[in-house]
């Protein structure tokens, strides 16, 4: 009996030092794509969500905030400044830690330095690399400590990158293998660490490829741009993205076991950022309308009226519409991931089209014999093998996607083509 009672002692002592359990809050972000302002759907904005951050953080002593990457691009204050703006207005959010993303890579690696500069957090990712193995990031992870939790986080982009930006604004930077770059890591400070997190911009099969990994039990996701419905699970493991455009907040409450290393159960919810709902943050709100002045002029004009909702297969029409009549070609291809926002019914600006087309990908075109396109471009068409044809695309799709066809012409601009093109289609009803 007295044994027995000993060693039960013994046994709680024992487990009562070894088995503690923290808890630990993660909210969290993703492809925020420099949404300044909501689009129609009245969602989103940073000074809105910059007051859902701050609604959730107000007296929460285990809470960090990270951002998964693609802060950049989507907004005309992005395309034109370069996203540097917008990157300075963000450090109001407060990020313990965020990860790049493939858009911001869009204005070129030195630009995307420069972004990194302007960061006042850490900017984490492992394995953009050159050739001699040099990282692009200034840190491949960082241990944040909350709570009594030392927290590593790696940032981790997509093995896709090399399809998924322009080969000059990459220069001489590439991805090495996200996951087994992110393992080695996670190897190098679980010692350090309670908890290691991978902060990733990467694909759905590298999701599931990270919810088996045994040393990182937690994935904050993004890159794909919708929010998921409930967490992904694995065991001992969870992984979470929000909707892109800032219109969600994740908030992820984990029950740490710091002798495991390991969540022992966990909960996840998303916020929508409603702006009808929320009081928007002063000094950010401010800081948004300086830049927003600056591109007024030119992005507010009244363009034409839409009858409808158009979804982003109909965008994609309407766009290579827009290319064909610029070129003057008998077929055009756009790429429907290159199609950015939808067109809403009602009266359309000028910033509909830069909303759609933030990018300023250029109309490329070339004529071909019907036997030499691609399957990519002739989809859904009927093509005579011996006829000539007048194919236009973006340069990114000529760049990356076919790069054995020669596109020897330029027809500017394709979100100028657009602008003509609504104009054209739908801007007398404008002026009625
Ligand atoms: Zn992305």
């Amino acid at each position: 009996m007295m044994v027995r009672s000993l060693l039960l002692v013994f046994f709680l002592l024992c487990s009562s030092l070894s088995a503690e359990i923290r808890t630990l809050t993660i909210l969290h972000v993703n492809d925020i794509h420099s949404r300044l302002i909501a689009l129609e759907n009245g969602r989103g904005g940073f000074a809105y969500l910059a007051a859902a951050i701050n609604k959730e953080r107000a007296g929460c002593k285990d809470c960090i905030l990270l951002n998964g990457g693609d802060l950049a691009q989507g907004s005309p204050v992005s395309t034109m400044y370069k996203a540097l703006p917008v990157f300075q207005i963000a450090n109001q959010f407060k990020f313990n830690a965020a990860t790049l993303g493939n858009h911001d890579f869009d204005y070129g690696y030195e630009q995307t330095t420069k972004l990194i500069g302007a960061s006042k957090y850490p900017l984490v990712s492992s394995n953009v690399v050159d050739n001699e193995g040099h990282l692009f990031a200034k840190k491949p992870y960082v241990i944040l400590k909350i709570n009594g939790l030392r927290v590593g986080v790696i940032g981790v982009m997509t093995d896709q990158l090399h399809t998924l930006a322009f080969p000059k604004n990459l220069g001489k930077w590439h991805t090495i293998s996200s996951v087994e770059t992110a393992r080695k890591y996670a190897a190098e400070i679980k010692g350090k660490c309670d908890l290691v997190v991978a902060l990733g911009h990467i694909t759905a099969p590298e999701e599931q490829a990270f919810l088996k990994e045994q040393d990182i039990h937690v994935i904050v996701s993004g890159h794909i741009h919708s929010g998921l419905e409930k967490a992904m699970e694995s065991p001992d493991h969870v992984l979470v993205r929000t909707k892109n455009g800032g219109e969600e907040l994740g908030r992820l409450e984990l029950k740490i076991d710091t002798v495991k290393k390991a969540p022992v159960s966990w909960t996840w919810k998303k916020i929508d950022v409603i702006d009808a709902n929320i009081t928007p943050v002063p000094a950010v709100a401010k800081k948004v309308k300086v830049w927003e002045d600056k591109v007024t002029a030119i992005v507010d004009a009244p363009l034409a009226v839409s009858d409808r909702d158009y979804t982003k297969a109909e965008v994609k029409a309407i766009l290579e519409d827009s290319m064909r009549e610029a070129a003057g070609a008998d077929l055009a291809y756009m790429n429907l991931g290159g199609v950015r926002a939808l067109i809403p019914k009602g009266p359309l600006k000028v910033r509909n089209a830069w909303n759609v087309m933030p990018f300023d990908n250029l109309i490329l075109y070339g004529t071909f014999k019907g036997r030499d396109l691609p399957e990519l471009v002739t989809a859904g068409h009927t093509i005579d093998p011996d006829k000539d044809y007048k194919l236009a695309v973006p340069d990114f799709i000529a760049a990356t996607a076919l790069p054995k066809l020669a596109f020897p012409n330029e027809a500017g601009l394709q979100r100028d083509a657009l602008i003509a093109h609504l104009k054209k289609k739908w801007g007398q009803s404008a002026s009625r």
